[in-house]
């Protein structure tokens, strides 16, 4: 198959931001391709080779892809790296300077898909003394013969910044409507969210249609979309929306670990997929010792504690641990324990449909406890008094409050879900103050005065889950301190688009966009209506968004979140509306 036709799609992608309009071109373009072919494409569209979760990423620095648009298009490299100055993306850049030499260009051979597969593999695994220099080689190569808007791709993807604007969700639609019906939606989606592994849907769909999706089973190896919890603002909420009873286990102020732990080897995912294996070796082996049965996929809060008392230490104490270098010496001085809280798998047999509490059991009857690994703190919970003093005890224990978990039949684990299966209820509530909102960074202001020459606010949005898009709720200048402004250009550079990304809903003018990437918490004092932002536009009010009045850093860089998991519209609108119910 031509790479043409696939880059003539991307950029057809890329020129509208209406979902809809990409859902038919992605099912138009879908139908009648061979399935490993449907596959390598749906892993291109997102700039990859292979599913998220895959260990080893494309991701060649901007400098060496400058070098090899440089050889390829025939212009020096000074040249070259002012455009990308000016423009801030190798894609545009080789666009504009293949397309020009093009016209003098007379041999080239056309890219096929299997051609840029096999190179882009060959640019992946590269290694040792020479590797940079190969990598430019096979790089420049493809520029050679490919055309401008291929070539904007190709650079795009071995940057790993692909930005055409097609969202998981976008094809989750592409492919039901090619290859389904509306009806199947939920049930490609289940197979999506218990796989993570888009490619992997889109092929079994071309090959068997529902059929193969209905193969598609949980198993060690493939990372699970975790479940999510929703809030309410007080406790006695929780328990009358959970039906009078239910149970409730500490929250605990940690990192979040999916663990596949099978035959020899463990491999802990992180909420964002990020393999976190070798930040902990001390738990992935305690976790391997202690297992009873042969394989297993829990899920858990990794906690720091203090080697000399054992007692919980604050969240940051236990991303510590990704920082470190030396890993041995971090596993003494901050040694961490996993609270485990659900099974999700085990010995052959799917545990997700199962009601919480019969997975509780299992898990319960399936590891040894000690030092390292332990279960969460758990209570039935029947009446106020009790949720009050079990909450009391979490916040004595450290924790950060209590997650309500239902007992129904219907209390299954819901991948990629959130629900009010469970319900979070946390001690900022309880001091009344407004929750946090974990926002992605879209824009940037430069500074004045001391701030001058640096980035002095930020503008900051929510994911609409619905439509794809990032809405602005504030602009962020508060609660940075000199290091972290000085850190935001290192932090932000890298995704700096040239122009407003189509997927970007603002009435606000940045002096930077940035493709969303950076998630930061943010405190505020209350939420309000406002012309400007556009989350939940028109929802409570016409021509109105909400917004979030003196919005406060806290400084915590939630990089255990991808953009996508950002505090969403239909929550910020949720918690909007609960301002106006005595608790939040
Ligand atoms: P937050 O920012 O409040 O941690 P979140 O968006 O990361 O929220 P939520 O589903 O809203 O995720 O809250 C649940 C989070 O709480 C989980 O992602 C997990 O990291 C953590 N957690 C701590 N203890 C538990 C527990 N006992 N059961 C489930 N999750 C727990």
């Amino acid at each position: 198959m031509l790479f043409s036709d696939i880059a003539d799609t991307f950029a057809r992608l890329e020129s509208t931001s209406s979902r809809l309009e990409m859902t038919s071109i992605l099912a138009d373009f879908f139908k009648g391709l061979r399935p490993a072919d449907l596959r390598d494409i749906i892993y291109l569209s997102q700039g990859k080779l292979h599913p998220d979760f895959y260990p080893v990423e494309l991701g060649m620095a901007d400098k060496m892809v400058l070098r090899a648009i440089s050889t390829a298009s025939g212009n020096p490299d000074a040249k070259v790296e002012e455009l990308w100055t000016r423009i801030g993306d190798t894609g545009t850049v080789a666009e504009e300077l293949i397309s020009k030499k093009k016209q003098m260009s007379l041999f080239s051979t056309p890219l096929t898909l299997e051609r840029v597969v096999s190179d882009l593999t060959k640019i992946e695994r590269s290694e040792g003394k020479n590797s940079q220099e190969n990598k430019v080689k096979t790089l420049t190569g493809m520029l050679h013969d490919s055309t401008a808007t291929e070539a904007r791709y190709i650079c795009r993807i071995v940057s790993g910044r692909m930005r055409v604007g097609a969202s998981a969700m976008t094809i989750l639609d592409a492919l039901a409507q090619c290859f389904a019906d509306k009806e199947s939606r939920p049930e490609i989606e289940r197979a999506f969210n218990v796989t993570c592994d888009m490619g992997l849907i889109g092929e079994r769909l071309a090959e068997n249609g529902m059929d193969g999706i209905r193969d598609v089973t949980v198993h060690v190896g493939n990372p699970i979309k975790v479940m999510l919890a929703e809030r309410l603002p007080s406790l006695p909420e929780v328990l009358e929306r959970m039906g009078g009873r239910c149970a409730m286990e500490y929250k605990y102020d940690g990192m979040r670990v999916q663990a596949h732990i099978g035959g020899n080897s463990v491999t802990l995912y992180s909420r964002r997929l990020e393999n976190l294996t070798n930040n902990f070796p001390d738990i992935c082996e305690a976790l391997r010792s202690n297992l009873k049965g042969k394989e297993a996929i829990i899920e858990g809060e990794c906690v720091a504690t203090d080697p000399d008392t054992g007692a919980m230490l604050p969240f940051q104490m236990v991303t510590h641990r990704r920082r470190k270098h030396d890993m041995g010496s971090a596993v003494k001085s901050i040694p961490v324990r996993i609270f485990m809280f659900d099974i999700l798998y085990l010995d052959g047999k799917d545990m997700t449909n199962l009601p919480y509490p019969e997975r509780r059991k299992v898990l319960s009857e399936t590891f040894e406890l000690d030092d390292a690994v332990g279960m969460s703190e758990m209570g039935i919970i029947e009446n106020d008094t009790q949720a009050e003093e079990f909450f009391e005890s979490a916040i004595a224990a450290k924790c950060e409050g209590i997650m309500a978990k239902s007992l129904s039949e219907s209390s299954v684990y819901r991948a990629g879900s959130r629900g009010f299966l469970w319900i979070k209820y946390k001690k900022d509530y309880h001091e009344a103050l407004t929750d946090t909102f974990d926002l992605a960074v879209i824009g940037a202001f430069y500074g004045m005065g001391k701030r001058a020459g640096r980035y002095g606010a930020l503008l900051m949005a929510v994911y609409d889950q619905d439509s794809g898009e990032f809405c602005s709720v504030c602009k962020l200048g508060t609660g940075f301190d000199d290091a972290f402004l000085d850190a935001l250009p290192t932090m932000l550079d890298k995704y700096k688009c040239d122009e407003k990304p189509g997927y970007i809903r603002t009435g606000l003018d940045p002096d930077v966009w940035f493709e969303p990437n950076v998630v930061l918490e943010v405190a505020g004092a209350d939420l309000t209506l406002s012309p400007n932002h556009k989350a939940a536009f028109g929802w409570a009010k016409e021509d109105a968004g909400i917004g979030i009045r003196f919005p406060r850093f806290t400084g915590r860089v939630r990089d255990d979140k991808s953009a996508d998991m950002s505090t969403t519209v239909s929550e910020i609108y949720d918690m909007y509306e609960m301002q106006f119910s005595d608790g939040l």
